[in-house]
């Protein structure tokens, strides 16, 4: 098996280098055990702060240990009865090429006729967290006025076309004009996050001129408080993410207009959704036959092969990808 390690912790941006490709050979399986050939490596924003020596929500990665991920393979041995040679599973043994795992960290593909990787972004752990995010932590309702940072990502794409669906007026932001041209063709008014504080409040009073009711917040910092700045009294805020502090070497300082909060009257919740897996059955239900049918639409950012599994990792801190990024094992 080939695969990837960690030599050290990183401050700010990893640096490549940090990244070490390292291959052993796999013990015989134990009773149990299954061995699978990826096809498809995940890559997601959350992994750099498991590459911080710190234990959050999640255990950090160990360091010289193989990295772990979202992966979707096809088995290749098993002694599971669950599991036979040529299943479709998915699992985090992520970051190589080769894993072997217990069977109950293993599961199979959910039935729908879609490109088997949509099972790691629009109908997987993104897919999933966009529709949580906006359902459970947001409680959205029809005719809301919602926006969504990074509306063009793999969680970020689908939580806008899901608003829209629902009859809600939706504005995206994204950091490119293809980006932009992307969400506009889909319904969604775009703006351009990369900017000053001043300027996205500025273009986000034009694009919502009355205002928000439901923030879903992937980006945080300057993003954040132009966002604080048209929200209307008792908005809500579903915190999935807040991409721009992730590589911060120092805390940043806080939105200036923090007290927006209270003076608005605001709910702001934070949610993992890991720990609401018990609803990825219905979740699947309710969005696989939008996506088989069309009506809602996805797309993928894809490297090809397991030595590019850094350089697209480090690419999701750049917004080199469109959708959800993938890497591409021989095979698939
Ligand atoms: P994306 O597909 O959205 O990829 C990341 C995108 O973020 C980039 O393409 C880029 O888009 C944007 N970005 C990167 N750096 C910055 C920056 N400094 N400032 C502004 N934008 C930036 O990733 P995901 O859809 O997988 O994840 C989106 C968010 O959701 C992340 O914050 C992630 O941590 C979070 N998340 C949370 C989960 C939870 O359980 N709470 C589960 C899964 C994801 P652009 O070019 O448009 O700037």
């Amino acid at each position: 098996s080939r695969y990837y390690v960690q030599t050290r912790r990183p401050s700010g941006l990893p640096e490549k280098e940090l990244f070490e490709l390292r291959s052993s050979t796999l013990p015989a399986l134990e009773s149990g055990e299954v061995r699978i050939r990826n096809r498809w490596l995940s890559v997601d924003p959350y992994m750099r702060g498991r590459m911080d020596g710190v234990s959050t929500y999640i255990e950090p990665f160990e360091l010289e240990e193989p990295l772990e991920g979202g992966a979707l393979g096809e088995v290749i041995e098993s002694r599971h009865d669950g599991f036979g040679v040529g299943d479709r599973v998915i699992h985090m043994g992520g970051w190589r090429d080769v894993a072997q795992l217990p069977g109950d960290q293993i599961q199979h593909l959910p039935q729908h006729d879609v490109p088997e990787q949509a099972f790691l972004g629009v109908l997987g752990m993104p897919g999933m967290t966009a529709w949580l995010g906006l359902e459970h932590i947001a409680g959205l309702q029809s005719g809301d006025r919602v926006l969504v940072s990074a509306a063009s990502g793999a969680v970020g794409s689908l939580a806008a076309q899901l608003a829209h669906l629902k009859g809600c007026d939706v504005v995206g932001t994204a950091g490119s004009s293809a980006k932009r041209e992307w969400l506009e063709a889909h319904g969604i008014r775009a703006v351009n996050h990369r900017q000053s504080v001043e300027a996205l409040t500025r273009d986000l009073q034009q694009a919502a001129p009355e205002g928000i009711d439901v923030y879903y917040e992937n980006v945080g910092g300057a993003m954040l408080e132009a966002a604080l700045n048209v929200i209307n009294p008792f908005g809500r805020i579903a915190v999935c993410g807040m991409i721009a502090h992730y590589n911060d070497a120092e805390p940043a300082p806080g939105p200036s207009n923090i007290t927006h909060i209270l003076l608005r009257r605001l709910r702001m919740q934070g949610f993992i959704v890991l720990e609401h897996m018990e609803h990825y059955a219905q979740f699947v239900s309710e969005v696989g036959p939008r996506v088989e049918r069309g009506e809602i639409d996805y797309e993928e950012t894809v490297f090809e092969g397991l030595k590019q599994t850094p350089d697209a990792f480090l690419s999701l801190f750049e917004g080199g990808n469109t959708g959800k990024m993938l890497v591409r094992l021989e095979g698939a």
